[in-house]
């Protein structure tokens, strides 16, 4: 395996015709070795990001670059990307191996040492036995791991990846993803991954870029997307949350401290952009349901409001909450549930949260 290289998406936007992008803005870094995925619901702008990239569609604006070389005048054949894009299939008249070979017969290497090649691609996937099917002959799962060979055998530049697993069912579909995980980390490939599944991309990815109309808004790892969103969108998007609004109270020691709708104060972080709103402004907080607790008789936490339980459901791995507070309804999530200790509706509750578990959110429409 040759060295990554470095993947640089400048300024790009897209436009069909007309005024109307369909891609707008966007930049992006994929380190060497990185995995990187493009989440966002459909339309945004992921797979014409793609297409871009793979030299499929013109860029109306902005370069793309590998290692600081413009690739624009390269036509897809020339570009080093191996590509598994939705209904991007195996060839029905070739056998396993001379799919995973093809490739490599379009660059010019000969039989015998492309045959030798693809074998060492199937065994690297785990279907060193399936060099002589025909894809027929393969369930959905294997036929992926065909085309993942076939993209990867020429040791191309990244592998760029458009809902590869979108066809397949939700327990092989999660096997994918710990299998293609697994061989991107053994081979040390750079992945671009486009998906609209929040799970597969909090799964697979070292950093996640949210999309939404053309546009990344926000951009960083799993777990900081997740638990520290910039926006309600974003926040909505990835999981469950509870928006509560309010007025901003004012800021200090790094929070914001925030009066919800019954007059309780909740303190959150501020905004991952567009500053901290000045005292007065409106304010919308994103908490996560796994992330409020209900609080026992004397406890306390950073932020406490009260409510009344309206219901309690276990639900096997956790139990969720619906409770009334500040004229809404907060959704909480526990794992500590047990039949002697869960509260029964109609109970008055605390609830708590730690400052630094409230997000709260910018570009807000209240
Ligand atoms: P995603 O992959 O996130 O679902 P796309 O990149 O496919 O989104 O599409 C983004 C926007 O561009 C959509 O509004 C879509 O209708 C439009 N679009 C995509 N391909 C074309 C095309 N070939 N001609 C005109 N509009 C297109
Ligand atoms: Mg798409």
């Amino acid at each position: 395996m040759s060295a990554p290289r470095r993947l640089e998406v400048n300024e790009v936007w897209k436009s069909y015709g007309g005024d109307l992008y369909a891609v707008r803005d966007v930049s992006f870094v994929l380190e060497p070795g990185e995995f990187l995925t493009l989440l966002g619901p459909s339309g945004s702008g992921k797979t014409t990001t793609l297409m871009m990239i793979a030299g499929f569609e013109t860029v109306s604006r902005g370069s793309i670059r590998i290692d600081g070389r413009d690739i624009a005048d390269q036509s897809p054949e020339h570009r080093n990307f191996g590509i598994v894009f939705q209904g991007y299939a195996l060839f029905p008249h070739m056998n396993v191996a001379e799919n995973v070979a093809f490739p490599l017969r379009m660059k010019g290497m000969g039989k015998r040492e492309r045959l030798i090649k693809a074998a060492e691609m199937l065994e690297k996937v785990g279907l060193e036995g399936f060099a002589q099917r025909r894809p027929h002959e393969l369930s959905g799962g294997q036929q992926q791991r065909v085309a993942l060979s076939r993209a990867l055998v020429f040791d191309p530049d990244a592998l760029l990846l458009d809902e590869p697993l979108g066809a397949l069912d939700r327990k092989l579909r999660e096997q994918l993803q710990i299998e293609i995980k697994e061989l991107q980390k053994r081979i040390g490939i750079s992945v671009l991954l486009v998906t609209h599944d929040q799970e597969e991309a909090m799964m697979m990815s070292d950093r996640i870029a949210v999309m939404a109309d053309g546009g990344i808004v926000q951009m960083g790892t799993p777990a900081d997307v997740y638990l520290h969103p910039a926006t309600p969108f974003v926040a909505g998007f990835l999981g469950e949350t509870n928006f509560l609004p309010g007025l901003c109270q004012g800021a200090s020691e790094g929070y914001v401290s925030v009066k919800f709708r019954n007059g309780e104060i909740g303190r959150a972080r501020p905004p991952r952009f567009g500053g901290v709103p000045a005292t007065g402004d409106k304010a919308l907080v994103s908490i996560r349901p796994e992330r409020v607790r209900i609080l026992k008789p004397g406890e306390t936490m950073d932020s406490v409001i009260e409510g009344r339980v309206v219901s309690g459901t276990f639900l096997g791995r956790h139990a969720r909450y619906i409770v009334e507070a500040e004229g809404q309804q907060v959704v909480v999530s526990t794992t500590e549930w047990s039949e002697a200790t869960a509260v029964p509706p109609g109970t008055a509750v605390r609830l708590g949260w730690s400052s630094d578990d409230a997000q709260s959110l910018a570009d807000v429409k209240v």
